[in-house]
């Protein structure tokens, strides 16, 4: 596999309470233009063409992308896309998108009910995110997926349901559902931590499991532990990194992984601009050299997400130096099997849909 890059623009209009991630909201479009082009110069150095392009936030649309994909028009990836907001989904930034290589939006709804959108501190209502993805679907995105999230404090299972249905009726090729979560020194958290109150994990798993009713129904498969496509329209970025590919992440705040190498370039934004203008490498962060069979354990276990599944015989032969592995995985992976949690087709071992619920504690046994 060849490497896949992942961009990412820290900015947004407003910080969301649940959002965790690296982004500001102070930043004015000088500088955020002066950030597209430092990332334009960085790609530009790029020693290798990248199968598949990322555009992640922060929030691209309010970010120069097309200043930043400038330098990979004609790099011949297999699939470039671009996230979006609700906000910034006008004709005409859609066609800059699209003009400089973007074929696969990914937008940010979250909900399409307008309480949890307030509550949630999102800048859009339900309508302007349906027409926004209008919008996108008309101006040539062919390839568009919506974003929602799960388990919201307060939102009953009624709400959900018809927020899916919403997203269906607008016949988006991609649907991701991310059950929420607690993420230290946002607001949501602070609310939480001062009602005492927990999100409700359980509530969670019933509502993603309620989604996947839907979207199977409505010709959806579940590829992947939070992820939903019409066949042909998984994304592949996302597949590849959990096939184990490389992947650069360029940009403030992002992460990569080169070989052995793994770290974060630093989450400043001023640095990395400074850094990139004075031609120098952009400052790093939690660096580290991996050991042989850590790096393989980390480029090979988290097809168990997935439903094309991991398959341990398969992945020693590509990785040899997990041949010692591979007797202890199968023993964890059949009793899961067992308890009716993964199913095997051939060697490969892939979630039921009980399994998806709990991958994540099945692969900490793994580790
Ligand atoms: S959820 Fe998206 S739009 Fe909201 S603050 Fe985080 S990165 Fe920005």
């Amino acid at each position: 596999m060849q490497t896949q890059l992942y961009v990412h623009f820290p900015f947004c209009r407003s910080k969301c309470a649940y959002c965790a991630l690296f982004s500001r909201t102070d930043a004015d479009a000088a500088f955020r233009l002066r950030y597209a082009k430092a990332v334009a110069r960085l790609v530009e150095s790029l020693d290798f063409a990248p199968e598949t392009i990322y555009f992640g936030g922060g929030t691209p649309s309010f970010s120069f992308a097309e200043a930043a994909a400038a330098p990979l028009a004609g790099c011949g990836a297999r699939e470039f896309t671009v996230e979006l907001n609700p906000a910034d989904a006008t004709p005409a930034e859609a066609a800059r998108l699209l003009a400089c290589g973007a074929d696969r939006a990914s937008m940010g709804v979250q909900s399409f009910d307008d309480s949890v959108l307030r509550a949630m501190g999102r800048a859009h209502t339900a309508a302007q995110a349906a027409a926004a993805f209008r919008t996108l679907k008309r101006e040539g995105f062919a390839n568009a997926g919506i974003d929602l999230i799960a388990g919201w404090p307060g939102q009953g299972a009624e709400s959900w349901i018809d927020g899916v249905k919403r997203a269906i009726d607008l016949e988006p090729q991609h649907v991701s559902a991310y059950s929420l979560i607690r993420e230290a020194g946002t607001r949501l958290d602070a609310a939480l931590a001062e009602s005492g109150a927990e999100p409700p994990a359980a509530e969670a798993l019933d509502r993603v499991a309620a989604a996947d009713a839907l979207l199977s129904s409505a010709g959806y498969v579940r590829y992947e532990v939070s992820n939903w496509a019409k066949p042909g329209f998984e994304c592949l970025h996302n597949m590849n990194v959990w096939r184990g590919a490389d992947y650069l992440g360029a940009g403030a705040g992002a992460f990569s992984r080169m070989g052995a190498l793994r770290w974060r370039t630093a989450p400043d934004a001023e640095a990395f601009v400074r850094a990139a203008e004075s031609g120098a490498e952009p400052p790093r962060t939690e660096e580290e050299t991996c050991g042989a069979e850590e790096d393989a354990v980390s480029r090979e276990i988290f097809m168990l997400r997935t439903r094309e599944g991991f398959d341990p015989r398969a992945a020693a032969r590509r990785r040899p130096v997990l041949a010692g592995r591979v007797a202890e995985w199968e023993g964890v992976l059949e009793n899961s099997e067992r308890a009716g949690l993964l199913a095997r087709r051939g060697g490969a071992f892939s979630p039921t849909p009980r399994g998806f619920e709990v991958v994540d504690s099945i692969l900490a046994g793994l580790v």
